[in-house]
């Protein structure tokens, strides 16, 4: 019998196993897809890999720039020098250097600060560890982010750049998550400016060799190799032990821990129930909709125009791109996103029609050239059956003050790690440190387990 099994091979699963194993503890990963990494993904153009799945990290994500090292892997800042693009309808504006902020109204900007000056003052109010008990979690809770913004923001341009960020940063609609999610989300940021920014924010820095490898150098340093194609089915959790059911096999353990995001942990049979709290939870976290599109050219004609790459468009299908370049610049590339709304609407439509929509827009933005790709690769997490959507889950208006503290807490012999359960980023950052907080939680209960036995047989 193993001392704990891990269901998932994404960044927390795998850093389960390893925080495990390097205390010394027999560990089992099982993987329903082919392959390690979930949420991150990188695809090789021209020898180098280029992130389709989770991409950045930011300054303050300490935990994956730990790992990064340990595992000796490089990182490069991401490209940003030179001009934005902002497109609203027919016009795109050009924007950057002296003009900070896309060109809207005075009072736009006036009422942006202001809004933005309400957003800090909230999240410093919140609990960083239970934040749906902070005091006025139940009123933020009750709202989405679109009704505090009726309340809050006057102008519509500045609602329209709230909404812009809203989307870019959760992959879904300001009428869909909750206002208490939000604020929480730009806490785990920093502030909005760090949550949504470039440099100094958490789209600061990429790593050279993908990050996708991330997982591949902990799955190859594991002693058992990840146990790949097993998607699992059922948990039968027993007096002292638990069974891990598999279509090919039944895995025994002392413990187990589940890496999966809520809304697909809810997808495996539980011989025990796990009690109506977490159950309602993972029945209310629903996935973000995102597809993230991979645009190779021959050059990066945009840098040689002044642009810096970053464009956002409210004209329906990507919502924005930046410079996806290879570290040593010999892959030019931009990256692109649809997301939310726009998102799931793309999901239905075919490979070929997303493709020429895409490069349509790309260039309405960037002009002729970017209708002339060397490569085009898609990815529709929207559809993705092993995420159930991304980039995280987006929890509704009362699923937080209801359910919050199922998040964490154990059921029997189950653990939870996975990015949702962060504290802090829920990214790959967050990843890291639940799989270190489900590690620490398992570790600590098999040395109770083994010192009783130790005491009942002296
Ligand atoms: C397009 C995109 C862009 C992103 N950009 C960023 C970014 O720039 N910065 C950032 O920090 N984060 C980003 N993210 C989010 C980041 O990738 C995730 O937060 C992180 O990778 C989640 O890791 P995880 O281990 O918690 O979950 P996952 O990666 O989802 O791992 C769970 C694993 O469990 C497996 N699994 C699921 N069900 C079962 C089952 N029943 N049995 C066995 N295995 C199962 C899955 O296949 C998967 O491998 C992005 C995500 C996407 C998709």
């Amino acid at each position: 019998m193993k001392d704990c099994i891990v269901v998932g091979a994404g960044v927390s699963g795998l850093v389960t196993a390893r925080e495990l194993v390097r205390r010394g503890h027999a560990v089992t990963v099982l993987e329903a897809q082919d392959r390690v990494g979930g949420r991150t993904l990188s695809v090789s153009f021209d020898g180098r890999r280029l992130d389709i799945g989770g991409q950045w990290i930011g300054p303050r994500q300490k935990h994956i720039a730990e790992l990064v090292r340990e595992l000796g892997l490089g990182t490069f800042p991401q490209h940003h020098a030179g001009s934005k693009l902002l497109a609203r309808g027919e016009d795109t504006f050009r924007y950057g250097g002296v003009f900070a902020l896309p060109r809207v109204s005075p009072w736009a900007m006036l009422d942006l600060f202001v809004a933005r000056r309400r957003l800090h003052r909230g999240l410093a109010r919140l609990d960083p560890r239970r934040p749906w008990a902070s005091p006025d979690a139940r009123a933020w809770d009750a709202i989405t982010l679109e009704a505090w913004m009726n309340e809050n923001v006057r102008t519509k341009d500045a609602r329209f750049l709230l909404s812009n960020i809203a989307r870019a940063v959760l992959a879904a609609e300001p009428d869909e998550v909750s206002f208490l999610f939000f604020l929480d989300f730009l806490r785990r940021g920093g502030t909005l400016d760090e949550t949504a920014g470039i440099a100094g924010g958490a789209q600061e820095t990429r790593i050279i060799e993908g990050m996708q490898t991330v997982s591949e150098r902990m799955a190859s340093a594991l002693p058992e190799p990840v146990h790949l194609g097993e998607p699992v089915r059922a948990i039968r959790q027993r007096d002292r032990a638990v069974e891990v059911v598999t279509d090919r096999e039944t895995y025994a353990g002392r413990f187990v821990a589940i890496s999966v995001p809520p809304a697909l942990a809810a997808r495996i049979d539980y011989s025990v129930p796990l009690g109506r709290e977490r159950q309602r939870l993972m029945d209310q976290l629903p996935m973000g909709s995102v597809i993230k599109f991979l645009v190779q050219y021959e050059t990066p004609f945009w840098r040689q125009a002044g642009l810096s790459g970053e464009a956002a468009s409210d004209r329906g299908t990507i919502l924005m791109t930046m410079d996806a370049t290879s570290s040593d610049g010999g892959v030019a590339a931009l990256v692109a996103f649809s997301l939310g709304t726009s998102g799931r609407h793309w999901a239905k439509r075919t490979a070929d029609e997303r493709k020429r929509a895409v490069l349509a827009e790309l260039a309405h933005l960037f002009g002729p050239k970017a209708a002339r790709p060397v490569r085009f690769e898609e990815k529709v997490w929207v559809d993705d059956p092993w995420s159930g959507g991304c980039y995280c889950a987006v929890p509704g208006p009362g699923a937080l003050t209801a359910f919050g503290d199922a998040l964490r807490a154990t059921c029997g012999r189950i653990h939870w790690a996975g990015c949702e359960t962060a504290f802090q980023w829920p990214g790959v950052d967050g990843a890291v440190e639940s799989g270190k907080r489900a590690a620490q939680e398992v570790h600590a209960r098999l040395a109770i387990e083994r010192s009783h036995t130790t005491e009942v047989r002296a």
